[in-house]
């Protein structure tokens, strides 16, 4: 029997975050549901509760030094030493370049790479303590390149360089790094880029679907099962790898 784990998952208020908290709590870890506002991980801790698990709310801005601290800190002291980190929160801003502000750039790059390397940097202290972690990075496959995110791929392929370099720098402690990069996933980010471009969400989920190989949109858990996979005991041996779940091969 594998010993349980303390896991943190960044963005887990809802979508792809949600379900790799649920995803952790059912594989044994006792998990830390953060998101940017405590009340909104209630969702998601009352589901892994009801389901027999261990979760708690935290409430943090991942792009925020102190707070991150202060998260990690109250995850460490209710739950004890994370181990397992899912860099999940992210958010959108996509313009064309000739239109994007330099805040919507500097607000992209901030939530997704500052947050996964401030909460990196907080949570290896317990992994390299521990002589054992898993860090899960989500990238996506805008990291090689789609019309209107400058700013959110160049994030996604940062993510990608951050991950091979975690792999590099942790793996004698017996930490683990890697990244996964979804393609289309039905979440609220998905629906909002809809919305954005005025077109219905279930036309929108039809006309991805068509170009996917396997005929279909992701779900949430579909990206969970990979990140259950990646956290695990067993998946010691894979590190400083980009896994692209996204019903097909990419270029
Ligand atoms: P989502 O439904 O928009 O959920 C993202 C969550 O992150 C929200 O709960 C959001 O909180 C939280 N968050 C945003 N900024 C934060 C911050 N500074 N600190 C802490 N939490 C913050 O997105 P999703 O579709 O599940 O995506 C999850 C991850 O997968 C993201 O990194 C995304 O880029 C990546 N991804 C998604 C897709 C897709 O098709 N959906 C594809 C590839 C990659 P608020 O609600 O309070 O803003």
């Amino acid at each position: 029997m594998a010993p349980s784990r303390v896991a943190i998952v960044t963005g887990a208020a809802r979508g792809i975050g949600a379900a790799v908290a649920k995803r952790l709590a059912k594989d044994g870890c006792a998990v830390g549901v953060l998101d940017l506002a405590e009340d909104n991980c209630k969702d998601t801790v009352a589901a892994i509760q009801a389901a027999g698990g261990t979760a708690l709310a935290v409430g943090a801005d991942v792009s925020v030094a102190d707070q991150v601290a202060a998260a990690v800190g109250k995850v460490a002291e209710e739950l004890g030493a994370p181990t397992v980190l899912v860099n999940n929160a992210g958010i959108l801003r996509d313009n064309l370049i000739f239109k994007m502000s330099e805040d919507d750039w500097d607000l992209v790059l901030g939530v997704h790479l500052r947050g996964a390397f401030l909460m990196s940097r907080e949570t290896q202290k317990h992994m390299t303590e521990q002589k054992w972690g898993r860090i899960v990075n989500l990238s996506s496959t805008s990291a090689l390149g789609n019309r209107g995110q400058v700013n959110y791929s160049a994030a996604k392929a940062g993510m990608q360089g951050f991950t091979k370099t975690l792999a590099i720098e942790l793996g004698k402690f017996g930490v683990t790094a890697n990244a996964i990069a979804p393609g289309f996933i039905e979440t609220e980010m998905t629906a909002s880029t809809a919305a954005r471009v005025g077109v219905d969400f279930q036309q929108f989920k039809d006309g991805a679907a068509a170009a996917i190989p396997v005929r279909r949109v992701g779900q949430p858990e579909d990206v969970a099962a990979v990140a259950s996979f990646l956290a695990s005991e067993e998946a010691g041996f894979v590190s400083g790898q980009v896994i692209y779940v996204a019903g097909g091969p990419q270029d």
